[in-house]
């Protein structure tokens, strides 16, 4: 007998939507979180794709903060490119509703929540995941359940107190800096991305909208050339010259991971899903959709498991080969992908983007972009065709 089939470390997308399918498949189900309130702090940009959402639900007008048509790409030396976004909608949502309604519907599905508890040890024996040891408003506190789901996040503790090999690579890690501010005049269905070395090197410096006169102006840099540059001081200086009127309201900082999916996400009893396994897209950094890809694939496998009675690593093993087939396989390609993206000039982008200016709106798409980054960048070429015969 254990106190619960399934417990679920964080309260983020990933968890939240693995606590969903565990509970909706009739099992007993715990969510951990260790905050104060589910979905905040936000350390997040907020967008994501309407298509992949549809995928989980409807989307609900409260946690939707502006409805995205175009990206802008900017060049080193100040050339806009417009785009068409390549899906139905882009969404740029207030995570902390959005997190809470996930959280919400984990509940009404059937599954518990604790906010305030934070898990700092695994009970693990005959080398099995067996439950955890947490602190709940400071008391220590155990539970044993059959299958405990790791979505604690970037900074993971649960994999390594597994055994998991979670170390990232300096090379995979983006550093974030955000602010969301208020008193600044952007078009409120279009995203813009500011490339060049001054501005963001490797990486870039993004601004969503999120409502009349409020948006999220964030900055990832990447790599070892940027260990000594700090993101903070890059958007400071980009918010004192662009929105001088702009009040800060919150500021965020955190790790993005770029990298890979972990090459063993589940042992015996346990499986790691959303950033804590690294699945974020290592080309973009987002990581909101694919966390609840993950966090679903992890209840249904975790039904599965108990409903067999294998909570062996062997009795998971449908959670990594569905990952990878769904998401993974392509995050794989994307990471090359990544790779070969950030080792672009700035004399580079400026000549695609006065390449690609010029060109009518009916023949600026993504896939154009690409093809001009790959006349402009063979490696570029090179690593697509790679990434693919690879696999
Ligand atoms: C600056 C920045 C901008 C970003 N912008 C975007 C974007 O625009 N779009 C996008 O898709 N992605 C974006 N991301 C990435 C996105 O935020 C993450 O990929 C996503 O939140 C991952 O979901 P998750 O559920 O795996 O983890 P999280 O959302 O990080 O949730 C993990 C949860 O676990 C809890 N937790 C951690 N440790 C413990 C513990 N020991 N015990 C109990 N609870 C614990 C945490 O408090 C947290 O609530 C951004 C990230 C950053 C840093």
């Amino acid at each position: 007998m254990t106190d619960f089939d399934v417990i679920v470390v964080g309260g983020g997308p990933a968890g939240c939507i693995a606590a969903y399918e565990s509970a909706k498949a009739g099992l007993k189900t715990i969510i951990l979180e260790k905050d104060r309130d589910i979905g905040y702090p936000v350390r997040c940009a907020e967008a994501i794709g309407e298509d992949g959402l549809r995928k989980f639900m409807e989307t609900d007008p409260q946690w939707v903060a502006a409805t995205i048509k175009y990206a802008q790409l900017h060049s080193p030396e100040g050339t806009a490119i417009r785009l068409d976004l390549p899906i139905e909608n882009g969404l740029i949502l207030h995570r902390r509703l959005f997190d809470f309604a996930l959280a919400q519907r984990a509940a009404e599905a059937g599954s518990e929540v604790q906010t305030k508890a934070y898990v700092d040890g695994l009970i693990i024996s005959d080398d099995q995941v067996k439950g955890v040891n947490y602190q709940y408003f400071g008391e220590k506190r155990s539970l044993t359940a059959k299958i405990v789901i790791g979505a604690d996040g970037v900074e993971s503790r649960v994999g390594r107190m597994a055994g998991l090999r979670t170390a990232l690579k300096l090379s995979d890690t983006g550093s974030g800096y955000q602010v969301s501010v208020a008193n600044v005049d952007v078009e409120q269905d279009v995203i813009d991305f500011y490339f060049g070395s001054k501005l963001a090197p490797s990486g870039y410096l993004w601004i969503f909208p999120k409502g009349e006169g409020m948006a999220n102006i964030g900055l990832g840099v990447v790599g070892k050339g940027v260990k000594d540059v700090l993101a903070k001081d890059l958007l400071d200086k980009f918010l004192a010259d662009r929105f001088p009127k702009a009040a800060v309201l919150t500021a965020v900082a955190g790790g993005i991971p770029l990298a890979k999916t972990l090459k063993k996400i589940s042992t015996n009893g346990l499986m790691l899903i959303g950033d804590a396994a690294r699945m974020a897209n290592p080309v973009s950094g987002g990581g909101i959709i694919s966390g609840m890809v993950a966090g679903r694939i992890a209840g249904q496998v975790a039904a599965e498991a108990i409903r067999t009675g294998d909570l062996s690593e062997k009795g998971l093993k449908a959670f990594p080969a569905r990952w990878h087939k769904e998401v993974g396989r392509d995050y794989a390609i994307a990471h090359r992908i990544s790779n070969s993206i950030r080792d672009v000039t700035d004399d580079q982008f400026n000549k695609m983007a006065r390449e690609l200016k010029d060109l009518p709106p009916e023949k600026l798409h993504i896939r154009k972009v690409f093809a001009t980054a790959a006349k402009h960048k063979p490696k570029i070429l090179l690593d697509i065709t790679r990434a693919f015969a690879h696999l």
